[in-house]
């Protein structure tokens, strides 16, 4: 099965026709516009090349950044990886957008100029227990989690990113930090964000029903019963399947599968949890009205 077979049809998710839309970024990256507002989630289009990645520092790519993210009120990290955050402080800097995150990436942005009254550490108010703020129409739920232990049975680049000095900096200096799954509600909508394959069974979200679960497709064979324990903290009308492409691959070229992922199974797991649960994936930079 390729993505493609599994594209959700436009009126396959029931719409409220209240001007929400939610957009693909590639890998885990989205943008949820409401009214005008914009909410961006692990926006991550600058795509470096592997080769880029394992031989030198990594500089957002402003142009294409610019090309494809017009304006944002909030940007959201679910963790530090340099596929989640690399780009967050030059969005921050030309939107002028609040930024929520964990002590890492708040770090990461503070290091790159990013005003201390625009950075909001979640990880320090939450202390290990979920936040809730509000950022115009959105009610934001940072639920803290886990990363996939997706390397050997490890998680790449563990730790905090502590130290800042040389921004741009080297793929393995974006550690990974704390790690939420974040619940969206806007217009009487909620999206869950699972920026990586994984969660914390001792933390459940405050809210169970939700529309649209955003899950993360890298590492979750490397992830114990995942789709069970999952679907156990949260009941999904709808999953979108996301950071299933290959992210060292331009924009341009379109979303190509990541080699290995066993998408297929994964769909087969979660229709075999919950026969009618509709799972659908996006082209990159395409989008839904909810
Ligand atoms: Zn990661």
């Amino acid at each position: 099965m390729r993505p493609r077979d599994i594209e959700f049809a436009r009126d396959e998710l029931k719409s409220g026709d209240q001007g929400l839309r939610l957009r693909w970024l590639g890998t885990a990256g989205f943008a949820i516009e409401y009214q005008g507002w914009v909410l961006l989630i692990d926006p991550y289009l600058t795509r470096a090349s592997l080769g880029r990645c394992l031989l030198s520092s990594i500089e957002p790519d402003l142009p294409t950044i610019r090309r494809y993210v017009a304006g944002a009120d909030g940007i959201v990290c679910g963790h530090s990886h340099f596929d989640h955050v690399l780009d967050v402080p030059a969005i921050a800097r030309f939107t002028g957008a609040r930024v929520f995150g964990s002590t890492s990436a708040v770090t990461l942005c503070r290091a790159a100029g990013i005003a201390a009254d625009r950075l909001h550490d979640v990880q320090a108010m939450g202390d290990q227990s979920e936040v809730r703020l509000e950022l115009g129409p959105f009610e934001l739920r940072f639920v803290p989690s886990e990363h996939s232990p997706l390397l050997g049975g490890q998680v790449p680049y563990p730790g905090d990113i502590t130290d800042c000095h040389q921004v741009p900096a080297r793929m393995g200096d974006y550690r990974c930090g704390a790690v939420f799954n974040v619940a969206v509600t806007v217009a009487g909508r909620t999206i869950y964000h699972t920026g990586s394959a994984n969660l914390r069974d001792d933390v459940s979200p405050s809210i169970r029903d939700i529309d649209l679960l955003l899950l993360c497709v890298a590492g979750w064979t490397a992830t114990p019963r995942l789709v069970e324990r999952l679907l156990s903290k949260v009941s999904p009308e709808a999953v979108l399947l996301s950071h299933w492409d290959n992210f060292f691959s331009p924009i341009e070229r379109g979303a190509r599968l990541m080699p290995a992922i066993k998408l297929p199974q994964l769909v087969d797991e979660l229709t075999r949890q919950s026969a009618d649960l509709r799972v659908g994936t996006l082209p990159l930079l395409g989008e839904l009205v909810l």
